[in-house]
């Protein structure tokens, strides 16, 4: 399932960089726990899917996986989250969907006034469906879509017939009164139907869209040399993104790209400005990844990971109490901590801002602190020391 750190942040308007900023002093400051509580949850409900998409970041398939927390360990969970913090909690999977009891369980966490996201590949979405998601709690759907016509979405999703299922489940979501945005991730093959699929979204009322780098991890690793854009095809996107972004209402953004929050002030500088909260919204008060810091992800079978794309537990909420895991664990520590940033990223100008995608700096070099491998810039220190 497609989602990201950011995914719903604007909509909740929750995240802001100075809590975010702050937020690296964890472990020495005494008054900054509650600001730095855990804004957003991603929690895969299920392995399950009923797609075999070519990018999948759970590896999911249509097979039950082994100790997938049952109804009654997700509402002990839930309850644990509760006691300690209020967060947004994206339900999502494999197809969150496939759950029987996925309306008990937003209704469950609805009942504790918890705000709630559901991320679906659309296609489960019928009339009866979009109706009992609109009465769930369940604020917003976002719904993948990969391409701009159904032989480029299909190609990607490994069924045919899905990209009619997306459309239709949108229409019923919008006439059920249900916000949805699309998510997009960005491969070689869909790279040149970026404009069709903003003007596919705007055409069918959604929200927001959502455009996303794609992550070498789970399927996403096999076609990590096939589908990945080189860095300076992903640069010139982000660059494109924040000129095309000025020419739509809808809200519309790059996530898990977090060299994109540098792209955009190195162009507001050369158009003589600063990016701002007023002009460029919450785009410019968050960080380009927020693994650990702002965020985290629950996995099937209760790990606790920075996000799903990075595959590393900092522990399991079956053990421990999410409050232990979420203040004490090295893993997100380290993540707040980013003086620990290596490469060219720890000595970045604009490390605050952006941070590097983590995840594919493990992927790249087996080290979650690692410079991220999909930036062109060269900090200004590394010019000065002229460090090769
Ligand atoms: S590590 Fe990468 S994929 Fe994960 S939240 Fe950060 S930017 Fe997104
Ligand atoms: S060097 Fe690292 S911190 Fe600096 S812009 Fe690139 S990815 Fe971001």
């Amino acid at each position: 399932m497609n989602y990201s750190e950011n995914d719903f942040t604007e909509y909740f308007s929750e995240i802001s960089l100075p809590v975010i900023i702050k937020s690296r002093y964890i472990k020495t400051s005494k008054n900054m726990k509650d600001q730095n509580k855990p804004r957003l949850i991603f929690w895969e409900l299920t392995k399950r899917c009923n797609l075999n998409c070519i990018h999948c970041r759970a590896e999911a398939e249509n097979i039950l996986f082994e100790n997938e927390l049952s109804t009654e360990q997700i509402f002990s969970i839930i309850d644990d989250i509760v006691s300690y913090t209020n967060p947004i909690l994206v339900l999502t999977g494999g197809e969150p969907l496939y759950r029987e009891d996925i309306f008990e369980i937003s209704g469950y966490a609805s009942d504790k006034n918890i705000r709630l996201a559901l991320a679906t590949n659309g296609t489960l979405i019928d009339k009866d469906t979009a109706k009992k998601i609109s009465e769930s709690g369940i604020q917003r759907v976002s719904i993948s879509i990969d391409g701009s016509s159904a032989q480029s979405h299909d190609s990607f999703r490994g069924i045919p017939g899905s990209y009619d299922k997306v459309l239709q489940a949108a229409s019923y979501l919008y006439d059920s009164g249900v916000e949805f945005q699309f998510n997009t991730t960005i491969t070689r093959r869909n790279v040149n139907e970026i404009e069709d699929i903003i003007k596919l979204a705007e055409k069918m009322h959604s929200k927001a869209l959502h455009i996303f780098m794609l992550v070498p991890v789970g399927c996403g690793v096999e076609i990590a040399e096939t589908e990945m854009l080189p860095a300076d095809k992903y640069e010139e996107v982000l660059s494109w993104l924040y000129d095309r972004m000025k020419q739509t209402s809808m809200e519309f953004k790059a996530t898990c790209a977090p060299p994109y929050y540098r792209i955009i002030r190195q162009k507001a500088k050369l158009e003589g400005r600063k990016i701002n909260f007023e002009t460029d919204g919450m785009t410019a008060i968050t960080r380009g990844c927020l693994a650990g810091t702002g965020v985290c992800f629950i996995s099937h079978t209760g790990d606790v990971q920075p996000c799903g794309y990075l595959p590393l537990s900092a522990g399991n909420v079956i053990k421990n109490s999410f409050k232990e895991i979420w203040e004490k664990s090295e893993l997100f520590n380290n993540l707040r901590d980013l003086s620990k940033l290596k490469g060219k990223c720890g000595i970045c100008e604009y490390k605050t801002y952006c941070a590097g995608c983590r995840a594919r700096a493990y992927y790249q070099t087996g080290d979650y602190m690692e410079e991220e491998p999909y930036c062109l810039h060269v900090p200004a220190r590394q010019k000065t020391l002229n460090i090769e």
